[in-house]
């Protein structure tokens, strides 16, 4: 049977048909069905508006990695607010928070040298500026042609850089471009390096990785290398249904980049901060970016921030070209804004003093072991991940060439029982995808696998 409109209505709030044009959702949704109206939150949950209690399973949207209500955020955020809650960081006129957070963020990454920090309000805008200041890079070494991005590309999910023209367009979702005018014409597309979906019979993970490596050359072979500028890439794709990459894959990647003087931007949204049980995604997968991308956890979700990270050789030509080209003329209203990065330093503080990566590494196996113990489930083609992130694919005949019909809402309906269960879990298609806060405790961690099991056990 077909997925039926009442299987996604939990708890009814007459608040369908809301005055809100709401994000990535379909008009019959926001019309006809009563949203999910999430209220409070406290450590590892959420609780909706109804008073329902939810484990929240995706922290908030890859987020709060310290749960709800930290005390220290909230009193960070107070003190800011009434000491200065705004003043901007234009024509170098700034405040001490913003000033401090470039400094400890720098500290915190060590998988390349990063010189300087660029702040945005969200990831979607630090990918717009990457984009921006590569260009202006380029132009200030005298290489005008040299503007190309290579980002990858899935056609089912989205390999998801953001939603603003440059990052939807960096995306690799048609989704996200049909009906809106988009790629944009300097963004080219190669291959999403899923082995499970995409290895041909008998290739291993390492061969998979040479092939797209050959790939990925023989596309800035024919493009042209004098015109592609850079290749961003997230560590562990998350959006996308979570998408560890396969052995030796970024070693073969970062050659081929290196090769044609191509600069490697890093998304770390959703990876950064320990997400995948080491500070960055980097520091897992051995990438040396140029340029790296950070957001979400950043706060932890607490206030709006972003930021670029940028290395010394790029921010050098950057700063030594302005004579030439003029100032670096980029910037947001918000951009360093003092009480997010209020907020900021004080996550960062918490993390090093919490030992957050051993508290991730603590749980993560007991989380990882305990959802993969499902895989046997005949509706599951694969469920994969590292440290606090996991996805999974349901599929008939456990085969990647067999998606369960779109009209059956397999995916939708895992979701819905999930929300029954008291657990909230991100649903895209037929992939799930989880991301709990880091500071979840065992306990809470066997709550979630109950929890998926009960929702599993009711889908198949
Ligand atoms: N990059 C990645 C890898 C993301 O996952 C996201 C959002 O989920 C973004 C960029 C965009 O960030 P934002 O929604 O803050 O604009």
């Amino acid at each position: 049977t077909s997925l039926q409109k009442e299987d996604l209505t939990t708890e009814g709030n007459s608040f369908k048909g809301h005055d809100m044009l709401a994000p990535f959702t379909a008009g019959w949704q926001s019309n006809d069905l009563d949203p999910l109206v999430i209220e409070k939150s406290e450590g590892s949950y959420v609780y909706d508006i109804n008073g329902k209690k939810y484990l929240d399973a995706l922290a908030g949207l890859w987020c709060t990695s310290l749960g709800g209500n930290e005390p220290r955020l909230v009193a960070a955020a107070t003190e800011q607010l009434n000491k200065l809650p705004f003043y901007h960081s234009f024509w170098n006129r700034t405040t001490k928070p913003s000033l401090d957070l470039a400094k400890e963020l720098l500290e915190t990454f060590t998988a390349s040298k990063m010189a300087k920090a660029f702040f945005t309000n969200s990831g979607s805008e630090a990918n717009d500026t990457q984009v921006k200041l590569v260009w202006y890079y380029n132009n200030a070494l005298g290489r005008p042609n040299k503007k190309k991005f290579i980002a990858r590309a899935k056609s089912y999910v989205d390999w998801y850089h953001g939603s603003t023209l440059i990052a939807a367009s960096l995306s690799g979702l048609p989704a996200l471009h049909q009906k809106f005018d988009l790629p944009a014409p300097f963004v080219r597309h190669t291959d999403c390096p899923h082995y499970w979906r995409y290895h041909l019979p008998g290739e291993t993970e390492e061969e998979f990785s040479t092939r797209l490596a050959i790939n990925l050359e023989n596309l800035i072979l024919k493009e042209g290398p004098e015109t592609i500028a850079a290749f961003i890439a997230e560590p562990v794709m998350g959006a996308g249904g979570v998408i560890p990459p396969p052995a030796t894959y970024f070693d073969k990647i970062q050659a081929v980049v290196k090769k044609y003087d191509i600069l490697f931007i890093a998304d770390e949204v959703i990876c950064a901060f320990g997400r995948l049980g080491t500070m960055y995604g980097s520091d897992k997968f051995n990438i040396k970016p140029d340029l790296v991308t950070v957001a979400k956890a950043l706060s932890s979700g607490y206030l709006p921030i972003g930021a670029v990270m940028v290395s010394p050789e790029v921010s050098d030509v950057i700063d030594s070209q302005s004579s030439k080209l003029g100032s670096f003329s980029h910037g947001f209203t918000y951009s360093g804004h003092p009480v997010a990065c209020a907020v900021a330093i004080e996550t960062l503080k918490i993390y090093k003093e919490r030992n957050i990566l051993d508290q991730v590494n603590r749980i993560a196996p007991k989380f990882q072991d305990g959802v993969k113990a499902f895989s046997d489930s005949h509706i599951i083609g694969e469920i994969r991940g590292t440290g606090l992130i996991l996805g999974t694919e349901f599929v008939d005949n456990k085969s990647p060439n067999d998606p369960f019909p779109p009209e059956w809402g397999v995916g939708a309906y895992f979701g819905a029982q999930c929300e029954k269960e008291g657990m909230l879990v991100r649903v895209a298609g037929d992939n799930i995808m989880m991301s709990p806060p880091f500071i979840m405790s065992p306990e809470e961690v066997d709550e979630l696998i109950s929890k998926y099991g009960k929702a599993l056990k009711a889908t198949e």
